[in-house]
């Protein structure tokens, strides 16, 4: 049994009230850490990665407005890409849920939410749809985005993609794209043949400078990435007590289950799944 059919299975019976569901991640050691896009909408806060049933070290959280992925080289294809090379992420999960606010909104509703927090119209793109990457159907966009990031040059083909929605109310996961099986065919002769389909793409999707990019051109700097942001950010600092350490990193929710209680780690069943509060953490 590969990662993701014990995800689901795990889930399912948790969902179906077997307290004795749960995943062994040392029997995946290869197939994790994952990186997993979801959207943004804070009812998730409480149900990842506990319904995946896998440890948040082996988790690599990645979100924006709707789980959406408008090209294959899109920022958040990059942020993939190096997720994968740099983070050592062995699988790829795009997940959509239910009742998701970006799917439920409107253009003409959109313009108006713009336009009253001060964002004028004549400033947008034309075509805001696009732009934003907004969709009517979450299944449909998790399958658009799967299959941008199946075909993407940036992702090897040894990365399973899979797309899954989850009910934001049980926490009950749907497979609706197998990364272990629904692009194995295609995926070779896709990247032969992709970069005039990546031009398409991005001039489809309104990127006009990347419509022109060329990989052949591209040159890479001998720099570290994340290098020219401390330098600028020295540069916009105050000398004085300034020292050029990351920022600190946003304390995630802590997971439901002690650390002692990882091993074997339950899937936690879901529902209710309701937004926690968290008691506030000791101040250091
Ligand atoms: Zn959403």
């Amino acid at each position: 049994m590969r990662l993701f059919e014990a995800i689901i299975n795990a889930n399912h019976r948790a969902v179906a009230g077997d307290s004795s569901a749960g995943l062994h991640p040392a029997e995946f050691a290869d197939e994790l850490p994952i990186i997993a896009l979801t959207c943004i909408d804070p009812r998730l806060n409480a149900l990842f990665p506990n319904v995946l049933g896998i440890p948040a070290d082996q988790f690599i959280w990645m979100r924006n407005a709707g789980n959406v992925i408008t090209s294959p080289l899109s920022s958040t294809m990059r942020s993939l890409a190096l997720a994968c090379a740099v983070k050592g992420g062995r699988e790829i999960a795009i997940i959509g849920h239910t009742d998701c606010q970006i799917c439920q909104t409107t253009t003409t509703v959109l313009l108006d939410k713009l336009k009253a927090i001060g964002v004028e119209r004549h400033l947008l793109p034309e075509n805001v749809n696009d732009f934003f990457g907004t969709f009517a159907s979450e299944r449909q966009n998790v399958i658009k985005a799967c299959a941008f990031v199946r075909t993407s040059p940036l992702i090897g083909p040894k990365v399973p993609v899979h797309g899954l929605l989850v009910d934001i109310e049980t926490g009950k996961l749907e497979w609706v794209v197998n990364g272990y099986d629904a692009w194995q065919l295609p995926v070779a002769a896709a990247k032969n043949v992709f970069s005039p389909l990546v031009d398409a793409a991005t001039k489809e999707l309104g990127a006009g400078p990347m419509a022109s990019f060329n990989f052949g051109e591209m040159k890479f700097p001998e720099m570290k990435i994340g290098e020219l942001a401390t330098k600028i950010g020295e540069a916009l600092t105050p000398k004085e007590g300034h020292e050029s350490k990351p920022a600190p990193m946003v304390a995630m929710p802590a997971p439901p289950l002690p650390a002692a209680a990882v091993r074997p780690p339950k899937v936690p069943l879901p529902p209710p799944l309701r937004p926690r509060v968290v008691p506030p953490r000791e101040r250091r």
